[in-house]
C-alpha cells in the first residue's frame, strides 16, 4: 500500500517516527507522500524526504495557512516553480503541488483564500505536476477554479467527502477521490455510499495523520501504520477482496504521482 497522504514531518511524529516507519512496513505499508503545508515548512519537509527513499514530498500552501503566507500571492507562483526544481535536481521526489485549496470553515475569507490558491494551480500547470487539493465545504468554488485551469496532470481531492454527482465532476477533471479515515465513520453515509459506487480506479487510499482518527479513536494521534483498515473498510462497502482495493490503489497512486 501508499499512503497518498500523511504529514509524516509534522512533530507529532518527533518522537518515535523511526519505529512508526517500521510498523508501516511490517503492515504492507511501503510509501509515503508528504504533502507541503506553508512555505516555510518546504526545507525541512524536503530534508526528511531526502532520508528515505521510498517517502516524496509535494510543495503548497494549506488553506489552514495561507494567514501566515510571508510573500504576497503574485510571488507564490514563482516561489513553487524555484523550489520544485530545486527538489527536482536533489532528491528527485517532489511528486505533486500542494497541499493546497478551499476551506469553508475557516476565519480566512475564501477571496484571501483563492488568492493564493491560483498561483497554485497555475504552477502546476507550468511544472506538469499533479495536484493535491483539500475541499471542505467549497466543492462548488473549487470546480470553477479547476474548470478555468484544467491542470493536465489532474490530481487529487483529498479526504474526500461528498456525493457521486460531485465526485463525478472531479473525475472528469482527472481527480482522484483520496479515502481516508472519515469512511470508517458510520454517519459518513453518504460518503460511503460514494466510495462503495465510484470506479475503483478512482480512489487513493491516505490516512491524513496525524489528523482524522479512524472511529472509535477520536481524540488520538492518527498514523500511516492503520492504512489497512481503511483499504478494509472500501473492501468491505464494495463488497469486494481487501487485496483487489490495495492493488488497484496502489496502481492508481502511481499513476497519479508517476512514483
Ligand atoms: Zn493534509
Amino acid at each position: 500500500m501508499i499512503d497518498s497522504h500523511c504529514h509524516f514531518d509534522f512533530d507529532d511524529f518527533a518522537p518515535d517516527r523511526a519505529q512508526v516507519w517500521e510498523r508501516c512496513l511490517a503492515a504492507g505499508i511501503e510509501r509515503l507522500v508528504i504533502p507541503g503545508v506553508s512555505v516555510a515548512q518546504w526545507r525541512s519537509l524536503f530534508a526528511l524526504v531526502g532520508t528515505e527513499s521510498r517517502w516524496y514530498g509535494a510543495v503548497g500552501v494549506h488553506p489552514w495557512w495561507v494567514a501566515d503566507l510571508a510573500l504576497a500571492p503574485e510571488k507564490l507562483q514563482q516561489a513553487l516553480v524555484e523550489r520544485v526544481n530545486k527538489e527536482r535536481a536533489g532528491s528527485g521526489r517532489c511528486v505533486a503541488i500542494g497541499e493546497c485549496g478551499l476551506d469553508g470553515h475557516i476565519a480566512t475569507a475564501m477571496e484571501v483564500q483563492i488568492a493564493a490558491l491560483r498561483p497554485q494551480l497555475a504552477a502546476a500547470c507550468e511544472l506538469d505536476l499533479p495536484l493535491i487539493l483539500h475541499s471542505v465545504k467549497a466543492h462548488s468554488e473549487l470546480l470553477r477554479q479547476l474548470k478555468e485551469f484544467r491542470p493536465s496532470r489532474g490530481g487529487v481531492i483529498h479526504a474526500f467527502s461528498g456525493s457521486r454527482e460531485i465526485a463525478r465532476e472531479y473525475w472528469k477533471l482527472g481527480f482522484y477521490l483520496g479515502i481516508g479515515g472519515t469512511v470508517t465513520y458510520a454517519r459518513a453515509a453518504k460518503t460511503r455510499s460514494t466510495v462503495s459506487e465510484v470506479p475503483l480506479e478512482s480512489l487513493l487510499l491516505e490516512s491524513d495523520a496525524p489528523d482524522m482518527p479512524h472511529a472509535g479513536h477520536q481524540g488520538e494521534r492518527n498514523s500511516p501504520e492503520y492504512l489497512p483498515a481503511i483499504a478494509e473498510t472500501v473492501a468491505a462497502l464494495r463488497g469486494i477482496p481487501v487485496a483487489e482495493v490495495c492493488l488497484q490503489t496502489r496502481r492508481n497512486t502511481e499513476r497519479l504521482f508517476d512514483l
